[in-house]
């Protein structure tokens, strides 16, 4: 199998279809997405209805739950909870009943799809360190997990004698007696100071991922976010990428 692992769209339309205009250029036919389909962003609709159509799984992230009101957006810093009550406000009901009913965890081939980690899903924890990646082996069978919500890229393997260390390439093979821990990074709002789109390609062929970046159109999704009224500072972090 081979898929596009897309993650953290947070409503910005115009980071989602380049991604999806690159993955169909490359032939791949299986997109999977790691959630937060809305928040922060000014097509949280348009962003809903394409991952529905694109996506064979789509599981969810803390802002697809806040937005309709599953997770508390009191935990939420004040401009992400802004741009969430922006965002249920204008939802259809048809997307919000999408988005209700969007499950924690999927698994496919022999990877699991979890928006924050594998352990407590629910619980919405970041894994930034190698230490809080270490933990979260146990939580999971499967060779390969994918995650996002951190909004930044990495990798991190774990051998049989449970050395864990991350990976340091953009594309690398997924070794045998090793797995996995791998965060595509976010299309719509990068965090690792590159503020080009971010997704994964998962060859489960060849035994190989690849962390893919991509220019879009940023100074249009910054233009949308102003028009519509959303919280400026939305649009200025959108270029600087954090
Ligand atoms: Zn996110």
């Amino acid at each position: 199998m081979k898929a596009a692992i897309i993650s953290d769209i947070h409503s910005n339309l115009e980071a989602l279809q380049a991604v999806i205009k690159d993955i169909k250029k490359r032939r791949i036919k299986r997109i999977l997405c790691l959630g937060d389909l809305v928040g922060y962003g000014a097509n949280p609709n348009e962003c809903v209805a394409i991952c529905l159509s694109e996506a064979k799984i789509i599981v969810a992230g803390n802002h697809d739950w806040a937005a309709v009101k599953k997770t508390d957006v009191s935990v939420f810093n004040p401009v992400a909870a802004e741009a969430i009550q922006w965002t249920q406000k204008r939802l259809t009901k048809g997307n919000s009943g999408k988005l209700q009913r969007l499950k924690l965890t999927d698994s496919i081939d022999d990877i699991l799809l979890v928006h924050a980690s594998p352990g407590k899903p629910e619980q919405w924890e970041y894994l930034f360190s190698l230490d809080e990646a270490k933990r979260q082996f146990k939580f999971f069978k499967t060779q390969v997990c994918f995650v996002g919500h951190t909004h930044i890229p990495s990798a991190v393997f774990q051998d049989a004698n449970g050395y864990t260390d991350f990976v340091n390439d953009n594309l690398f093979p997924l070794i045998e007696g090793r797995r996995y821990i791998i965060n595509a990074g976010s299309i719509g709002q990068p965090r690792d100071l590159d503020p080009r789109a971010s997704y994964a390609i998962y060859d489960g062929n060849s035994r190989a991922v690849e962390i893919v970046r991509l220019d879009y159109n940023i100074p249009l999704a910054q233009q949308k976010i102003i028009d519509v009224g959303l919280p400026e500072v939305l649009a200025d972090r959108l270029l600087a990428g954090r």
